[in-house]
């Protein structure tokens, strides 16, 4: 997420906020969690952030990583992306929805639609199939603009060369 210094304290001043209606708060490892993933570009891994989180020598366990970002996504500040396996700061924070992600399988950016009608839909469909949606999360893939671009030119070089 591109986000500027304003905003980030935006974020993590709301970010507070929901951990105190949870009746719990933003500890130093949330916090540091939730700067990590709102500085990342994309979707980060839980292993790369729990290595970001150790280089300045704290014992860090993977296990209070995880429980921290079990508890963001519970209160809607993060997003799991199964596709890649990684998570990714909600860009509508606090809204607490069901998101549609989008995702690109080349670069692994990612973007969310919040649509819940959207989202029911899908769900009831998969219902009516008798698919049992998993963890809640409807994921679909496809090529970022970015991605799109670079393959029509390289289609197009393939056809004229
Ligand atoms: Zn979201
Ligand atoms: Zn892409």
């Amino acid at each position: 997420m591109n986000l500027n210094k304003r905003q980030v304290d935006k974020f993590m001043a709301e970010a507070e906020k929901l951990c105190q209606l949870e009746g719990t708060q933003l500890t130093e490892l949330r916090r540091m969690i939730l700067e990590r993933l709102i500085k990342a570009p994309g979707p980060v891994k839980a292993y790369d952030l729990i290595d970001s989180l150790r280089v300045k020598g704290r014992r860090i366990t993977p296990s209070s990583v995880y429980r921290s970002l079990e508890f963001f996504i519970q209160i809607g500040l993060v997003h799991r992306v199964n596709a890649l396996n990684a998570f990714v700061v909600c860009n509508d924070h606090g809204s607490h929805h069901n998101p549609v992600i989008l995702v690109c399988p080349d670069c692994q950016a990612t973007t969310e639609i919040n649509d819940e009608g959207l989202y029911t839909s899908i769900f009831n469909h998969m219902g009516a199939q008798a698919f049992f949606g998993k963890d809640g999360s409807v994921e679909i893939r496809g090529l970022c603009k970015k991605c799109a671009k670079a393959e029509t030119k390289s289609n197009a070089k393939a056809k004229t060369s």
